[in-house]
């Protein structure tokens, strides 16, 4: 649960999950991969968009 940035009520529903792999930092000669994981929520009383990592 979180609060919507644009009007500060309550959202409870996640919208959307997406996992995103920032990938390839070269770094001690290994691949390294960053993997975040993003929720996009929907805000109902506003109906923005919104993520939270
Ligand atoms: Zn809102």
């Amino acid at each position: 649960m979180c609060t919507c940035p644009n009007c500060n009520s309550k959202v409870t529903r996640v919208h959307d999950y997406r996992i995103q792999r920032i990938k390839d930092i070269p770094l001690f000669f290994k691949h390294t991969f960053i993997i975040l994981k993003k929720r996009r929520y929907r805000c109902n009383a506003c109906g923005k968009n919104f993520m939270n990592i």
